[in-house]
């Protein structure tokens, strides 16, 4: 085993007791007071670890984001971690999930997704820091609290901040076989809306132009857009139409999911669920995308270098990639080097049995703080 590796695993109990501490403070993205009670004990730790600065940015809407950098004034293009501490898990879930360790694993709402993940981000920076060992870069942590809901408020800030850095860290979940991710399907949510004309169903039915019917044509034709065999979905998710028994429905609304492999898919699905025709005489269809996050696309050589990077520390990785998006997927778009999934092995994000393998923690800690460390030497 590799001292550095050695170094990382002396520290798992404190690791540990942090995420503890983490999944206590729940947070699920709609409830600001609640994230912001998480993002305090966050900046109370960013300011343990020596940062030339720790800078809250306050928001509205959802908790604060929170940003970090270390050597600022070294030469050269940032390396940029970029992690969330939002969950999906209702306020109130500690009490049908406990916090729980059992077989190595620990349990609890939002452990994996990316609570740990926070922890073993930081526990790298520790690392370095302590020992005088950051690369002569600037380092730049971003901490967000909207990316459970496709980060409407920090997709900006992430891009502007990605913009010209070296290399881009996502300490999201490693895949369920414990790869890091070198590609994500992109996905969008786009709204339909179809309007008809309401009229009674008993008196004049014919004078009315039914939404729902004009809905049901539509969504056979959207249904044909899939093609799963290139990794391409598009998923009618929600349904919502009419306004009484008897009433001919003047409006339909629908949710449609989508997920691709390719820029080139993206833009043809785009294309088409833009360009939807009224099949009934004086329907009306619209369909919107509200948000979207492009694909992360896999960029040769880039996984081989971690790889080669771990394995000096007796660290293997694997690599995989995931149908679900993060905010790596926006860095890797504007084409910056991204490696996501960097984060705990574990298994159940989103779901009652989420958990962390408690050793991936020190393990993946070790293998970023070598990847800071090596990057810039390891051609
Ligand atoms: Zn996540």
């Amino acid at each position: 085993m590799s001292e550095l590796l050695n170094a990382l695993r002396s520290r798992q109990r404190d690791m540990l007791e942090f995420l503890t501490a983490m999944v206590e403070r729940e947070s699920i993205t709609s409830d600001k007071a609640k994230v912001d009670v998480l993002v305090d004990l966050l900046e109370a730790k960013l300011n343990t670890l020596c940062a030339d600065s720790v800078a809250r940015l306050p928001q509205e809407d959802v908790g604060d984001f929170l940003y970090a950098a270390w050597n600022s004034a070294a030469p050269g293009k940032p390396y940029l971690f970029l992690v969330h501490i939002d969950t999906v898990h209702p306020i109130g879930s500690l009490e049908s999930m406990p916090i729980k360790i059992a077989d190595g694993r620990f349990y609890g709402p939002g452990a994996l997704d990316m609570k740990a993940g926070v922890v073993i981000a930081l526990e790298a920076i520790r690392h370095l820091v302590e020992r005088d060992q950051l690369p002569n870069r600037p380092i730049q942590l971003l901490m967000t609290t909207d990316e459970e809901i496709g980060s409407p408020y920090s997709e900006a800030l992430i891009k502007q901040t990605a913009a010209g850095c070296e290399l881009v860290l996502v300490t999201e979940p490693a895949t369920q076989e414990g790869a890091i991710k070198t590609w994500r399907k992109g996905g969008g949510k786009y709204e339909l809306l179809i309007e008809g004309r309401a009229s009674h169903a008993g008196i004049a039915p014919q004078e009315g132009i039914n939404s729902i019917i004009e809905f049901a044509r539509q969504a056979l034709d959207i249904n044909r857009l899939n093609d799963l065999k290139y990794g391409t979905s598009v998923s009618i998710t929600l349904v919502d139409g009419g306004s009484a028994g008897n009433v001919i429905p003047a409006q339909t609304q629908a949710q449609i999911d989508i997920r691709v492999l390719t820029m080139e898919a993206m833009r043809n699905l785009h294309e088409a669920l833009s360009n939807l025709h009224p099949k009934m005489p004086g329907a009306k269809v619209s369909c919107i995308r509200r948000h979207h996050r492009p694909p992360m696309e896999r960029r040769p050589g880039l996984f081989e270098k971690a790889a080669a990077i771990g394995e000096g520390q007796g660290v293997t990785i694997y690599e995989g990639g995931t149908g679900g998006g993060s905010d790596g997927n926006f860095t890797a778009a504007m084409g910056i080097p991204t490696l996501d999934g960097l984060g705990a092995h574990g298994d159940g994000a989103h779901a009652l049995h989420e958990h962390v393998i408690i050793d991936s923690l020190p393990r993946q800690a070790a293998l970023i703080a070598a990847i800071l460390l090596e990057w810039d030497a390891e051609s």
